[in-house]
């Protein structure tokens, strides 16, 4: 092969930025990479964020989530601020919003996840957590939060507020109730003052139904954080989509039809049994942002790229004010026995936060580095 070969990477999240990165490695596997890569990451963010930062943004105990570019970017790697509106994948070219095409020889598409259009408040970007945050920040003691899902983040959010407004009253609203067989998650949040109630909330009006079946009028602030919504580029581009618009990609991160786009990160699904455990997080778009650029990789050194093989390790919340909880899980995502909480898991919580970001940064200095928690077979954790 001869000449510059041209990746786009669309979107700079956590999978992006990874795939930016290691598709400036010298190597494939043993193989050399026999041309020159040249890499054009296109997103409109003003700066990188840090998204799993952001419940303390919208709690008012940090004021941004955002990092220079320069932070996270190999210096080779060319950013265009500005969002993709479609893919042109027969001719090969990205079509940004003011027209403009950017030709690749391989994309990756890493364009994450977001709030759904119709949901109240959210945490899913800066600008979505600064709402939420000017929000609460008008309520008068006394008055009433909704945090709707009692997932991880609906979790760390409940406890971010409950710990920087302890006079409001913070209510975490899910089908399932509190998370399963966590006694130390229901302590921090009765510890709190945070009231856990089995139901669902109404995403247009946050009107609440218990499982009881009464209905609780809705809370002057509802803050949405399940049921995300990933970016509609790939569907309204024409490729293969699951039915929540996720781009379907195979074990090689490869779009089925199509060998020269890969994808990665929150908004991908992967097809067949070496993905069926990932869910969307940081976790796994770090290594999955590694895998997207070995696949390029390898199809520029004219090799077979191998199939996925990620794993979990934990999942790491952060309950507030230095406590956090670690739960082990085994690759598949399925629990095992053995937890930590308290200052101790808040520590961990913390190193795995500045973690996820020294390894962006290492990236960029050593293209090709990245091995996830305990390579050869990374497992994933933040
Ligand atoms: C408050 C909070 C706490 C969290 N805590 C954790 C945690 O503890 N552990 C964990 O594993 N996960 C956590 N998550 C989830 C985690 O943040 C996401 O799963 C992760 O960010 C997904 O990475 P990504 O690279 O796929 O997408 P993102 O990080 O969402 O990045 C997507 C990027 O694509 C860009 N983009 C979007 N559309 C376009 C377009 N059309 N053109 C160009 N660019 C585009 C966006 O600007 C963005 O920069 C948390 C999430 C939140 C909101």
């Amino acid at each position: 092969m001869s000449g510059t070969v041209r990746v786009v990477v669309v979107g700079g999240g956590y999978a992006g930025v990874m795939a930016a990165n290691r598709l400036l490695a010298p190597r494939s596997g043993r193989v050399r990479v026999p041309a020159p890569v040249d890499v054009v990451l296109v997103d409109p963010a003003p700066r990188f964020t840090e998204r799993i930062r952001l419940h303390e943004v919208a709690a008012g105990t940090r004021a941004s989530a955002g990092r220079d570019w320069s932070d996270v970017l190999h210096p080779r790697v060319r950013r265009v601020a500005a969002r993709a509106v479609r893919v042109d994948a027969g001719a090969g070219h990205v079509v940004l919003a003011d027209g403009q095409d950017v030709p690749y020889d391989h994309l990756v598409l890493a364009v994450g996840s977001g709030a759904r259009a119709d949901a109240l408040h959210s945490v899913t970007d800066q600008a979505a957590a600064e709402r939420t945050r000017d929000a609460l920040a008008r309520l008068a003691p006394g008055e009433a939060v909704t945090v709707a899902g009692a997932g991880a983040t609906g979790l760390e959010v409940a406890c971010a507020v409950a710990v920087a407004r302890p006079d409001l009253v913070v209510t975490v609203v899910d089908p399932g109730g509190a998370p399963a067989g966590e006694p130390a998650i229901a302590r921090r949040l009765a510890r709190l003052g945070v009231t856990v109630l089995a139901g669902t909330v109404d995403r247009g009006t946050g009107v609440v139904t218990g499982d009881d079946g009464r209905d609780r009028p809705a809370a002057p602030v509802t803050v949405w954080t399940v049921g995300l919504a990933v970016p509609t580029l790939a569907a309204d581009s024409g490729l293969p989509v699951t039915a929540d618009g996720r781009l379907l990609v195979d074990e090689t991160l490869t779009v089925v039809g199509h060998d020269r786009v890969v994808g990665a990160g929150d908004a991908v699904a992967v097809a067949g049994p070496r993905g069926a455990h990932l869910r969307m997080s940081c976790a796994a778009a770090l290594p999955l942002g590694a895998r997207a650029a070995d696949t390029v990789l390898a199809r520029v050194a004219g090799v077979t790229p191998r199939p996925l093989d990620v794993g979990f390790a934990a999942v790491c919340l952060d309950l507030g004010a230095g406590h956090g909880h670690v739960r082990l899980v085994a690759r598949d995502d399925a629990r095992r026995p053995w937890s930590v909480s308290g200052r101790a898991a808040g520590w961990v919580k913390e190193g795995i936060c500045r973690a996820t970001v020294s390894w962006l940064a290492a990236e960029a200095r050593t293209p090709g580095r990245y091995r996830g928690v305990a390579g050869p077979r990374p497992v994933a954790a933040a």
